[in-house]
């Protein structure tokens, strides 16, 4: 489906490439190899709106089908997701731009599929309700869609997460306005065009370009209901004001600092094995990402030696092969910014003695022990393959720690399953790994907490996001 000789065209409106008024190309680059692999022509204002006034026509005839109908889209768009497997088409298009290890890219495809059938099943099961509860009069609530939304995703899960918000929009009798993030544009036009297979003209548009040229015609316009955006808290902070004034409903799930915290009955074992998960995810670039181990006094330099000999069996390389157990950086700066991160941060840094290849965005894992708790490297969000370890006395210090965090995304804890779930139960973050690495699934909410956003992503949660309740009273006066 792409041709990498040929430039992407960043806009499909009514289920097609549309070629840009105004066409801007961009390359893009294989983190694997740092060089130019395809490239892009970007859309701007001119197709930002031609796809509002498309979505915003299609949007009412969209939310008169029945949920059934919209359901039987939603499985179909599944279907082909799941069939990306064994092939590995999309899974190898996420590999190449964003430089995740092709097992990873296989497992996000197989998710966002879930995500699509997880919100046909729960459109299904919904149904409208009459109350009595005043003689004479009869009330019917029932959901609306909420109208036209806006989707603006991250690169670092550039199918997944625009999935966990297309399904349920998309279930809910919303229409779309997508756009993929512009490091990751391959596969979000790919996911497009699957979408747009099964789904009437219009529904969905997508458009790649600069972000704020196209973001800020769909967001100034009154048409656009609803804003779901993924990515860094300081653009959620753009965007959250952009769309104030007009009191738009906006899910953000932004930034996180996720603790790990290993409790004084851990089997260390098990808590590197969670830590590898939990720290090494998409090569360190997740949102839910461990980045500060928390450790009991008498553990933190036993633990950080065993996170370390297990990080140094690490493999870097070329993230399409199976063999490798490390890939690289997607943006070229990060690995510097990483590195600048371990060496301001005040502790005893190590580094993995694992090869490192020249060539590609490669960043070599890094532990830091006892750095500054005021350093950014502790305050601020890694997105990188570098871990803090700092000591504690009392697991009280731990929580207020967490709890004066601006960001409350996620976290993890080790030990004994009752305890750790009542430590987990006291942290100040949305979603929390007990003795796992892996706690979200689309069935369950998935929702931060402070600077890490508003809104729930996942669970039926995720699909009320994009309805709003009316209510009619009818009168059974003659
Ligand atoms: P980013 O904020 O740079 O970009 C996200 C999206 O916003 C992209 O589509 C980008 O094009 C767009 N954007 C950038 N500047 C904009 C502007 N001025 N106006 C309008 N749109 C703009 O984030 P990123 O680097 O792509 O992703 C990494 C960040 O996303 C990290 O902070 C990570 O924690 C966060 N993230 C959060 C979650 C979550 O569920 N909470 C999940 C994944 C990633």
């Amino acid at each position: 489906m792409t041709n990498t000789t040929q430039p992407l065209i960043g806009a499909r409106i009514g289920r097609e490439p549309v070629a840009p008024e105004h066409p801007t190309r961009h390359e893009l680059v294989d983190p694997a190899t740092g060089a130019a692999w395809a490239s892009v022509w970007y859309g701007g204002e001119p197709e930002a709106r031609r796809a509002l006034d498309s979505g915003a026509r299609a949007q009412p005839d969209w939310a008169a089908l029945t949920a059934g109908r919209r359901a039987a889209a939603l499985r179909a768009v599944a279907a082909d997701l799941r069939e990306d497997r064994p092939a590995g088409e999309l899974a190898g298009l996420i590999t190449r731009e964003t430089g995740k290890r092709i097992a990873e890219s296989r497992a996000e495809v197989a998710l966002s599929a879930a995500f699509f059938e997880w919100f046909a099943d729960v459109v299904s099961g919904r149904a409208g309700q009459v109350w009595d509860h005043v003689p004479g009069l009869r009330h019917e609530v029932g959901d609306r869609a909420l109208g036209v939304v806006a989707v603006l995703t991250p690169w670092n899960f550039p199918v997944s997460i625009p999935a966990r918000k297309i399904a349920p929009a998309l279930a809910a009798g919303c229409s779309v306005l997508f756009k993929p993030s512009e490091v990751a544009p391959a596969s979000g036009l790919y996911l497009a065009e699957v979408v747009d297979r099964h789904l009437p003209n219009g529904v969905v548009s997508t458009v790649v370009g600069e972000p704020a040229v196209i973001s800020d015609v769909w967001l100034a316009d009154r048409r656009v209901r609803g804003l779901t955006f993924t990515g860094s808290t300081r653009v959620g902070r753009l965007l959250a004001t952009a769309v104030a004034p007009r009191f738009t409903r906006a899910v953000l799930e932004l930034g996180g600092n996720a603790p790990f915290v290993v409790l004084d009955d851990a089997d260390l074992d098990l808590a590197v094995d969670v830590l590898m998960v939990a720290k090494y995810r998409n090569n360190g670039q997740s949102c839910i990402a461990a980045n500060q181990v928390w450790a009991p006094r008498a553990l933190a330099d036993e633990f950080a030696a065993r996170f370390g000999r297990a990080s140094n069996r690490l493999v870097l390389g070329d993230p399409a092969d199976e063999a490798t157990t490390l890939g690289p950086l997607a943006l070229p700066s990060d690995p510097a910014r990483v590195d600048g991160l371990v060496d301001s941060s005040g502790g005893e840094v190590w580094r993995a003695d694992t090869a490192v290849p020249r060539a590609g965005h490669f960043a070599r894992p890094a532990v830091s022990v006892r750095p500054g708790r005021d350093s950014a490297f502790v305050r601020e969000e890694i997105f990188g393959p570098a871990v803090s370890v700092l000591e504690y006395d009392a697991i009280e210090e731990v929580l207020e720690a967490v709890a004066s965090s601006p960001y409350g995304l996620g976290g993890y804890v080790v030990g004994a399953p009752r305890r750790a779930a009542d430590v987990a139960r006291a942290l100040d973050v949305g979603i929390v790994g007990v003795n796992t690495g892996s706690p979200n699934t689309p069935q369950v909410p998935f929702a931060g907490l402070k600077d890490s956003g508003i809104g729930v992503e996942g669970a039926q949660l995720g699909l009320d996001m994009f309805l709003t309740r009316q209510t009619v009273a009818v009168g059974d006066h003659r």
